[in-house]
């Protein structure tokens, strides 16, 4: 999962009540230290922001962005979970969510610990032995490996400055109850706040008086400190009297997420304490971190749901506690909630009861089993008003809750058809048994993520849960691949969890590799196209932008981080994508058995504790040394480190004629031409290759260069050779002047000798390669000549992404070479159009995922060329979609190009059409495919309009300035959008502010490639952008043109190129 944590900027100065002081501490020790503190507070985020640098740094990179037209060339399909939606910018926690007046009141009035049994406090008795399946190696709450191998911390008087909790006390048991206010008849009111009390039994590793807990925008009421609790016989009397050690101080420091408790004595090594808590903390209302709310419309009515989203440093907002992943404990969760809602949480219930508040309301008190050893940013919290299907998988239940409506409409059957037997997979897979007893999976309406893993109650945003009827075919793709995402992660991350977030790709990157190697079990087209679904959606995501000098690897080093906002950003495509790639690599040269066999031992040895990357190559090289069949040039750690912490991948260079290969890191052309830039990196590659259509024993590149005879060819007429069969290596291969030729022959003589995954690897290479002056252009271009004879949607998905760059067609006036480009490719592509638009006319695609994926690119490229065949088909959907509204749900796969393509033949008639479906539409949010669409029009009257409505027209308050931006990135639309701002810069000015109109002078801008152009703009924008904007805009203008004469080298070698080979 991913999320947006918690930084220290959101925090502000310590709250009102941020100390807390036992009743010995006199009022001017308090204003002492709070001006101490204050000082302390203002010096540290001084450091903070002197040393704060973000862990991936913004990149010249060949990202493309989504609006980009003629072409989408970003992958359809948010698979990831860090993928986010659109999050609305934020005020975290901020003091006007007080608790209202209407709350209930909730005292905690301390009672003494005789009278509490043991139920309420089961942490002061010794705890139950956790009943782990066949598992154990080591005790459940062996804390032995904190020290053992974490960094030593720097010895510092002010342990609240460092970013790591001391490692003097642990966590063994939290006792925790929430007490969640949300009532139906007041769900905006009661939504804001909750309260808390809570026990942790910890135990003192080394003496010290003083303790630190994570905690974030919390308001205690109360704390104290038992013990140390009875031990050795004693320790089952629950009579036996227990002491209490006197808290001198309790105050936060909010610029590390700690509260720091000042003991008035020293705690004793090895013995047991409990730390007491009486707490509130406000729910979260503009994001969905810690706890946060939901409201929606379910069964006609507006209704509310309360639920957390911990990962990574989240669960401080929610209880005080040890909020690191290696710092787990066991939990009994308590939750009070009003008796309309069901509350969930990891466990299944042990028991409700009722209580009543000081005005007399009832509310239901539900008790949770206790849970393993767990780290705590996997806890997980709902309390909502929902219905749920199940069933029984292998005697535990499975559950799927969503909104009542969806579960009424059957919509999350799909889900509930897959979960057991996913679940089922993987235990006999790893041969380890899921842990707990039973498995929820919920839908929220609103998540800023896909999904995330929660032990035992795993939360997706609900799209990637249930479908509706008429839902996107790829629906069923998302559904399967997020839910193996996410019981993937019940074994690697929940139960084998990450020492540190530096190896959080030991948690994501087996997650990612799991997706396919489950989904393939309940989809046979998976099964069969599995290496160009990973292909598809996680390599090529991650490779288009990889580099040598990236500076970014997959395990970064267990750095001091300084922000919590940092641990957040290293959810990104290097952990989730590259290490996912990194994987499937080892998988395949170590072979599967192997590989599972490795993992098996892994997971048993590590259960409920934590592990770091050496853990796994240790557990791999035993499984490697056990047997005699597969043997590696160097151990699992030496060739794997160089994958994990090495930035970028090399690109391998092979010399057909004389078997020679040589390996370099890849390099954007830019840093090549940097000579101070050394960068003598290699890797140990493992090259799985295939000759004259066979495939050969896997062989190494060790060094820099190596000769391997067999990869000569001995006839070069008739011999071919091809590297990283299946594309299952993370790296690149060249094959020279003489091999690209050869492939381009051997791919016009029998394209599918070469399998589906490596005709799209090949395309993306070798225009890489192009693009970075590796290869020339022509060399790469020789590869489309046998396109006619491709089949597959998804290849022709790759090339047309790669090919159809936004540089040189939205970014460059692009007349010659359009005109070369559609004739060349028009009798390519016209054959394997007539096979798919058969099948759109039939809506017969629902099965064909491999298809669906990538027939928008497709459609999308034919209309552009103009293929007649494609504009009849639009023309013949709109017209039918105008007659019947229904009828477009027969066409959602291609809905929004026929929306554009429909517009951009028609009139006012069909423009009015779709208008007027968008102002039905305009409030369920899904109207972004309308919105654009409507400014495909090639009418410069019909976008003046459009301009104007976006201007004036309180509908489009939100979206006007993207209005603005796509006709503005139109070919018509730049000289309608100039046109309209002539006119009316003022107001667009007044109603957006200037920053709006400096995107929409850069939109106007981006064809600009002479300096008559430039003085041209520069006097058309001087007065209407505020000083600051000027400045931008004007080093927008350079660059702009720097870059289009750049790329017009480019196009001047393209068009030269489709001239030479127009009759082939
Ligand atoms: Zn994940």
């Amino acid at each position: 999962m991913g999320v947006t944590g918690y930084s220290a900027d959101t925090m502000g100065v310590i709250s009102r009540s941020g100390f807390y002081l036992s009743r010995k501490v006199v009022v001017f020790t308090l204003v002492l230290l709070g001006a101490l503190l204050l000082g302390v507070a203002a010096l540290s985020s001084l450091y903070v922001r002197c040393t704060q640098a973000s862990p991936v740094p913004s990149e010249k990179s060949n990202t493309l962005t989504r609006a980009s037209l003629p072409f989408n060339l970003v992958p359809n399909k948010p698979l990831a979970e860090e993928k986010k939606k659109e999050v609305e910018t934020s005020t975290t926690l901020t003091p006007d969510t007080q608790p209202s007046a209407t709350l209930p009141s909730w005292f905690w009035d301390h009672p003494s610990l005789s009278t509490l049994g043991p139920q309420d406090h089961p942490s002061l008795s010794t705890p139950e032995p956790w009943d782990h399946p066949g598992l154990f190696a080591s005790e459940p709450l062996d804390h032995s490996h904190l020290s053992a191998s974490e960094p030593q911390l720097p010895l510092t008087s002010e342990p609240w400055k460092h970013p790591r909790l001391p490692s003097d006390v642990v966590p063994l048991h939290y006792d925790l109850e929430l007490w969640i206010y949300l009532r139906p008849d007041q769900i905006q009111q009661t939504a804001k706040t909750f309260g808390g009390r809570l026990s942790i039994t910890v135990q003192c590793v080394s003496p010290t008086a003083r303790v630190l807990l994570h905690s974030l925008s919390l308001d205690y009421e109360g704390s104290r400190v038992l013990g140390p609790l009875p031990e050795g016989p004693e320790a089952d009397s629950e009579q036996q009297p227990v002491g209490q050690v006197e808290v001198n101080n309790f105050w936060k420091f909010p610029e590390m997420e700690y509260v720091v408790m000042e003991l008035n004595e020293t705690l004793k090594p090895d013995r047991h304490y409990v730390l007491q808590f009486d707490y509130s903390g406000l729910v979260n209302q503009n994001r969905r971190e810690g706890l946060f709310s939901n409201f929606y419309s379910d069964q006609g009515k507006k209704k509310a749901l309360i639920a957390s989203q911990l990962e990574p440093t989240a669960a401080r907002a929610i209880f005080p506690g040890f909020d690191e992943p290696a710092m787990k404990a066991t939990f009994n969760i308590t939750i009070v909630h009003h008796p309309a809602y069901v509350a969930l949480s990891n466990m299944p219930v042990l028991g409700t009861s009722e209580r009543e508040d000081a005005n007399g309301n009832k509310w239901i008190v539900t008790n949770f089993e206790t849970t393993p050893p767990m780290s705590t940013y996997i806890t997980a919290f709902a309390v909502c008003d929902y219905d749920y299907v199940n069933a029984t998988e292998r005697g535990k239940e499975v559950r799927i809750w969503a909104r009542k409506d969806a579960i009424a409409n059957g919509e999350a059957n799909f889900a509930l058809t897959i979960a057991g037997p996913v679940f089922s997979k993987l235990e006999d897979l790893f041969n380890v048994s899921y842990p707990l007893p039973k498995m929820d999976l919920i839908g929220f309406p609103i998540l800023d993520l896909q999904a995330m893993e929660n032990w035992g109650l795993i939360t997706f945003d609900d799209l990637m849960l249930v479908e509706a009827k008429n839902d996107h075919p790829e629906r069923k793709l998302m559904i399967l691949t997020t839910v193996t995402h996410e019981v993937a992660h019940q074994w690697f991350g929940n139960l084998v969890t990450t020492k540190w977030w530096n190896d959080i790709w030991l948690n994501e990157g087996f997650a990612t590799y799991f997706e396919y190697h489950t989904a393939k079990h309940f989809n046979p087209r998976i099964s069969k196209f599995q290496n160009e679904f990973f292909y598809h959606y996680h390599m090529r995501i991650v490779f288009n932008e990889d580099h040598a000098m990236m500076y970014r690897t997959i395990s970064s080093e267990v750095r001091n981080y300084t922000k919590t906002s940092e641990i957040s950003g290293l959810f990104d495509k290097y952990i989730y994508q590259k290490g996912g790639c990194i994987i499937r690599m080892l998988s395949n040269f170590l072979s599967e058995n192997l590989f599972i066999s490795g993992l098996k031992t892994y997971l048993k040895t590590f259960a409920f504790s934590n592990a770091e990357q050496d853990d796994l190559w240790n557990h791999l090289q035993m499984a490697l040394d056990n047997q005699t069949e597969v043997l590696l040039p160097a151990s699992v750690k030496t060739i794997m480190d160089k994958w994990t912490h090495q930035a970028g991948y090399p690109v391998i260079t092979l010399d057909m004629s004389t078997g020679r290969v040589n390996q370099e890191p890849f390099l954007l052309a830019y840093d090549k031409t940097q000579t101070s830039f050394i960068h003598n990196n290699t890797w140990n590659v493992p090259i799985v290759w295939m000759k004259n259509g066979i495939v050969q024993p896997l062989v190494w590149l060790d060094n820099s260069s190596q000769v391997f005879p067999e990869m000569q060819l001995s006839d070069p007429e008739h011999d071919w050779v091809l590297l990283n069969l299946n594309a299952t290596g993370y790296y690149m291969v060249n094959y020279g002047q003489l091999g690209w030729k050869k492939i381009s022959s051997m791919l016009q003589k029998d394209p599918k000798a070469i399998p589906t995954a490596d005709r799209m690897k090949l395309f993306d290479d070798a225009f890489a390669l192009a693009q970075q002056n590796y290869i020339d252009i022509g060399s790469a271009l020789g590869l489309t000549k046998y396109l006619a004879k491709e089949e597959e949607a998804i290849v022709w998905n790759t090339v047309l992404t790669t090919l159809l760059q936004r540089q040189y067609f939205v970014n460059m006036n692009n007349h010659n070479i359009y005109s070369l480009f559609k004739k060349y490719f028009l009798k390519r592509l016209t054959p394997m159009w007539h096979i798919y638009s058969a099948k759109i006319r039939e809506n017969a695609l629902q099965d064909d995922e491999l298809a669906i994926l990538s027939l928008r690119n497709v459609y999308k490229a034919a209309c552009w060329l103009e293929l007649e065949d494609c504009l009849q088909l639009s023309r013949e959907i709109f017209s039918k979609w105008m007659s019947d509204v229904e009828s477009i749900k027969n066409f959602t796969l291609v809905a929004n190009e026929v929306m554009c393509s429909g517009v951009a033949q028609g009139s006012e008639k069909e423009w009015d059409f779709l208008m007027n479906i968008y102002e039905k539409t305009a409030l369920d949010g899904e109207n972004n495919g309308i919105m654009e669409s409507l400014s495909c029009s090639k009418h410069p009257r019909i976008l003046y309009r459009y301009m104007e409505y976006a201007l004036n027209d309180k509908l489009f308050s939100s979206e006007a300035p993207n209005i603005f931006k796509s006709v503005a990135e139109t070919e018509i639309g730049r000289l309608v959008a100039k046109d309209f701002l002539i006119d009316n810069w003022q107001a667009v000015k007044e109603r957006f502010g200037s920053p709006h109109l400096l995107i929409l002078a850069e939109s106007i801008a981006r064809t600009t490639s002479t300096d008559s152009q430039v003085q041209e703009l520069h006097r058309f924008f001087d007065n209407m952008l505020e000083e600051k904007e000027r400045i931008k805009f004007n080093e927008y203008l350079q660059d702009k043109m720097d870059e289009n004469l750049q790329n017009s080298k480019t196009v001047a070698q393209l068009a030269e190129w489709l001239k030479e080979n127009m009759a082939d």
